[in-house]
């Protein structure tokens, strides 16, 4: 029986076979399971000393392993496979329990020792603690006085005392007198050497990777031959403990073979290794580059808000959302805020989050994602052709340019800039050439008439835009044919009301531009935290 125990002072009474027994447990909350055997079954033909649990129907292979089962004597009374014709189970020999006692007395020598070892350790271990904290380490005051340095830049600063912030990266004990730390801090990583009692000390014992430290030395040039990141380390005469990680640091929570559920709860932690962290770096700069794009050829940038009333595309991707009781949605597209925003400041962009409660799992949709859209007003349909492929080559230009430019090379080493110009074909021939050249949807038929934009080998459409309708009778008719209610959007008709004008514009997703600069399979792996279906953690 298994018994769950509520109270602490019950007392519970067994009675089986004759024989009772009480049970007084000491602590809620425990389910106690009781195992009474009076046989066990033994078999050497269907046995199995791993899944067996002693009983007819599942019987151990050895007596041994029935003997350490029933744990000490009166051993119960052990049946084995009976040589007798018509019979299934016989008792066990008396030889045969003679030669499992022994090999059982051995087995319980031998568990005695290691449980004696095993508590040797632990206490020397303790032991080492205590001792550990009697060695303190103390700042040299004769030492200069160490600059606060990040450790990108640490090159300039060879040969003179520093101190570095960071978080245990990697960590290597080496003998009782010499530890390797690789520390990081976003800026780069630092090899770090302390020996004697900077590792002896208490705290060098329970150092774990994950924490953070302090630490003071000098920056070394490595010998030549020996490499260490930024060619150099720190030689330690220092150091704090400033945040201390439970042993074994990130392990804990998920390693390289954990499942991809557990690698997103845990993102968080993900986020600090090498690829990740080199992902993340590279978006940063790509984003600052499609800004400095905008920046330097005149436009404005503006923040639209993302609750919104009004739908941009199809219903079936809305987000709906109770605004202090009324109905309104996550955005799509600020396209229609940027269209009312040329009359006031010209060319405009917005980097913003666009929200699509996109049904189903692909490689390519997310259902928060950052959108890069701008607007021109009195532009041609050439001009935004001519805008769409300089945006694209412009940014690759400039990224490549930038120091993130290694990082870029590091997680794609075959990419290839794209080439201006860009081909260029109308709907009709684009579909034809689609056809020709084999490309495929997702779902394997050829893209129809009415489909296609801007679209990137593996990742699809990156980026997608248009004339927009400048006439106000045509727009009124629109919503007519969309079946839309034109009364929330009398903002957006004014447009078309008050100086309308020819214009147009597009919309880049940053994600699906990441996942084609970087050769990524999936989008969120350019993500900090990627929301899609029955995923919105961490
Ligand atoms: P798709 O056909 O691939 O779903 P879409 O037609 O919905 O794209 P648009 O509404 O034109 O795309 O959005 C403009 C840009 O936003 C797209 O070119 C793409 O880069 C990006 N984008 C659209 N939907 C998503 C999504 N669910 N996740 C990430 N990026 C997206
Ligand atoms: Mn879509």
């Amino acid at each position: 029986p298994s018994v769950h125990i509520l109270g602490i002072s019950s007392t519970i009474r067994f009675s089986c076979s004759g024989q009772e027994v009480d049970i007084t447990p000491s602590s809620p909350g425990i389910t106690l399971c009781l195992c009474f055997s009076v046989e066990l079954y033994v078999s050497d033909k269907c046995g199995s000393d791993q899944d067996g649990d002693g009983t007819e129907q599942k019987p151990f292979k050895t007596p041994l392993k029935a003997l350490m089962f029933a744990g000490k004597e009166p051993f119960p009374t052990i049946y084995v496979e009976s040589q007798k014709e018509g019979e299934r189970w016989a008792v066990i020999s008396k030889t045969q329990m003679k030669n499992a006692k022994k090999a059982f007395n051995r087995e319980q020598i031998k568990s005695d020792a290691k449980g004696k070892k095993e508590a040797e350790d632990t206490e020397r271990r303790e032991k080492n603690l205590e001792e550990a904290k009697r060695i303190i380490i103390e700042k040299d005051l004769s030492l200069p006085e160490p600059e606060m340095v990040k450790i990108g830049h640490l090159e300039s600063k060879r040969g003179q005392r520093v101190k570095v912030f960071g978080w245990v990266h990697r960590l290597r004990r080496q003998g009782k007198n010499l530890m390797f730390i690789v520390l990081r801090d976003g800026t780069g990583f630092l090899q770090c050497v302390l020996s004697d009692k900077l590792c002896q000390c208490y705290n060098g014992l329970l150092l774990s990777t994950e924490s953070t430290v302090a630490l003071y030395g000098t920056v070394t040039q490595v010998p030549e031959g020996k490499q260490a990141p930024g060619g150099h380390e720190l030689h330690c005469d220092f150091w704090e403990l400033i945040g201390l990680a439970p042993a074994g640091g990130a392990d804990n929570l998920l390693n390289e073979e954990s499942d991809v559920d557990v690698q997103l709860n845990n993102r968080h932690m993900l986020i600090r290794g090498e690829n990740i962290s080199k992902v993340l770096r590279v978006r940063s700069t790509v984003t600052q580059c499609f800004r400095d794009h905008f920046f330097n050829n005149g436009y404005y940038e503006i923040t639209p808000p993302t609750l919104v009333q009004t739908q941009v595309e199809g219903g079936s991707t809305l987000f709906n959302l109770n605004y202090f009781g009324e109905q309104a949605y996550l955005t799509q597209s600020s396209q229609l805020y940027l269209e009312t925003c040329i009359p006031a400041l010209g060319d405009t962009f917005c980097i913003a989050q666009s929200y699509r409660a996109e049904q189903s799992r692909t490689r390519r949709h997310l259902s928060e994602y950052t959108h890069i859209e701008a607007e021109c007003p009195f532009i041609s349909f050439e001009d935004l052709l001519n805008r769409l492929e300089d945006l694209v080559c412009d940014v690759v230009d400039r990224v490549l340019k930038s120091p993130a430019a290694q990082l870029l090379y590091d997680i794609n080493p075959n990419f290839k800039p794209p080439k201006r110009p860009f081909k260029r074909m109308n709907y009709t021939e684009a579909i034809e050439w689609l056809r020709e050249h084999d490309i495929k949807k997702d779902d394997g038929t050829y893209y129809e008439f009415g489909e296609v934009d801007v679209l990137m080998p593996n990742v699809g459409e990156i980026v997608g835009g248009s004339m927009r309708i400048w006439d106000a009778d045509e727009l009124l008719e629109g919503y007519k044919k969309e079946g839309i209610d034109p009364t929330p959007y009398y903002w957006y008709t004014d447009q078309r009301k008050y100086g309308s004008c020819p214009h147009g514009g597009y919309g880049l997703g940053l994600e699906r531009f990441l996942t084609w600069l970087l050769n990524r399979h999936h989008i969120r792996d350019v993500c900090l935290y990627p929301r899609f279906i029955q995923r919105c953690r961490p």
